[in-house]
């Protein structure tokens, strides 16, 4: 956010250029402060001791750390500090922070790709990081300067570019964390904040070249989001508490679960991804389709992604509208329902098999007939992540 948004356009060019002295006066300190940290200001602490990198055929999501990580702190006194590049380490946090009790936090999910040429490239990366500051106002977090922020993960992976696997079957995850750190247990809109990016190296959602299908629990007693609620923000509350309904689902031998929402059982998402369904509309058309983004869905770079690349290549009608179970079923008995599947940036897409719902079990026939829009989606998504494909959603570091 600039930090002459809302100031009158006379003023503006005064602003301009001018030194901060000149926006105390004209504006109190508040909003020279709480405008951003700037890239030109990073810091950059390297490492005295890097660490071994795991071997590329043995990554385990998440487990592996790169040597470095990079901080922004804020406080609404002072504002934004300097960003940082630092060794990677723990943090030092008050035990009151009210990222800890009151789920003050967001984050983001992004990742880093390494082409045969051994460039680096980024995929849409500031679709991220507007999903960050949305998710950064609702909590009551500052704003900050998207641009400003991307440059500085830019060049955090430039330091650990050695980390960047050098195979296009894995690729490094960019974790970008935002949270409060009020030493204080008033529930109340944080004076001290902590951004923090940290990454890691990560292998394939799926193992070596098997693109496999997965079984669903559809079971409607559990909502992930609601409408009013923060559904469509990357805030740490909406998914410590799915952690016991994914585990329900496992005992009962299903691998994900199907988020259902309202009276009319509507398909909303599956575990930590978006969902698409490819069928012929009852019109016998076929069409693809996926719910609008009306608050209790997570806007997807990987779902805006494959709406973009369906309606380029034209073939067929793409909808986001509201599926609920009842229409499903009635196209599956009929044979209308051609593929389901889950998107994300873990798997890009995610087959999907069966479904277990009131106490039946109902079987997708995904991966067993033409045309296979997913598996057209997952080629043509990594040969632009890759660039083996030419695109502008693929971008240098
Ligand atoms: C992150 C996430 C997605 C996928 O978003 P991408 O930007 O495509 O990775 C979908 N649903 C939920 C609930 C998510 O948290």
């Amino acid at each position: 956010m600039a930090a002459t948004a809302g100031v009158p356009r006379a003023f503006r060019r005064v602003l301009k250029g001018r030194a901060c002295a000149t926006a105390i006066l004209l504006l109190g300190p508040q909003r020279c402060l709480s405008s951003s940290f700037k890239a030109s200001d990073l810091q950059i602490e390297l490492t005295s001791r890097p660490k071994p990198k795991p071997d590329s055929g043995k990554l385990v999501f998440g487990k592996h750390f790169t040597d470095h990580m990079l901080t922004v702190e804020w406080t609404q006194e002072n504002g934004w500090g300097k960003p940082h590049i630092k060794p990677f380490q723990n943090l030092t946090l008050h035990p009151a922070s009210s990222a800890l009790h009151y789920s003050v936090q967001l984050f983001e999910g992004m990742k880093a790709f390494r082409g045969l040429d051994k460039h680096v490239r980024l995929f849409r990366p500031a679709l991220n990081m507007e999903r960050m500051l949305r998710s950064a106002l609702r909590a009551c977090l500052p704003p900050f300067d998207k641009a400003e922020l991307l440059e500085c993960i830019r060049q955090l992976i430039r330091v650990d570019q050695d980390w960047v696997p050098q195979s296009d079957s894995a690729s490094l995850y960019i974790r970008p964390t935002f949270i409060g750190t009020e030493p204080s247990l008033g529930v109340a809109k944080p004076n001290h904040a902590l951004l923090y990016v940290i990454l890691g190296p990560v292998g394939p959602y799926f193992t070596t070249g098997s693109f496999s299908p997965v079984s669903l629990l559809a079971d409607p007693r559990f909502v992930r989001a609601w409408i009013g609620g923060v559904g469509d923000c990357k805030v740490g509350g909406n998914y410590g508490p799915t952690i016991y309904v994914q585990s329900e689902a496992a005992k009962e031998g299903f691998q994900q679960v199907l988020w259902l929402y309202g009276d009319d059982h509507q398909l909303t998402e599956v575990g930590t991804m978006n969902i698409f369904m490819f069928w012929e509309d009852q019109q016998g058309d076929p069409e693809l389709v996926t719910p609008p983004l009306n608050g209790i869905i997570l806007p997807g770079v990987t779902r805006q992604s494959l709406l973009d690349l369906a309606r380029k290549w034209g073939e067929f009608k793409v909808s986001e509208r509201v599926i609920t179970m009842s229409s499903f079923i009635k196209a599956l008995e009929k044979n209308r329902v051609k593929e389901v599947f889950g998107s994300g940036t873990a798997c890009v897409v995610c087959p999907v098999n069966k479904i277990f719902y009131q106490g039946k079990h109902y079987h997708i026939p995904t991966m067993e007939n033409g045309p296979e829009i997913a598996k057209r989606f997952l080629k043509e998504l990594t040969d632009i992540q890759y660039g083996r494909i030419a695109s502008d959603w693929a971008q240098p570091i």
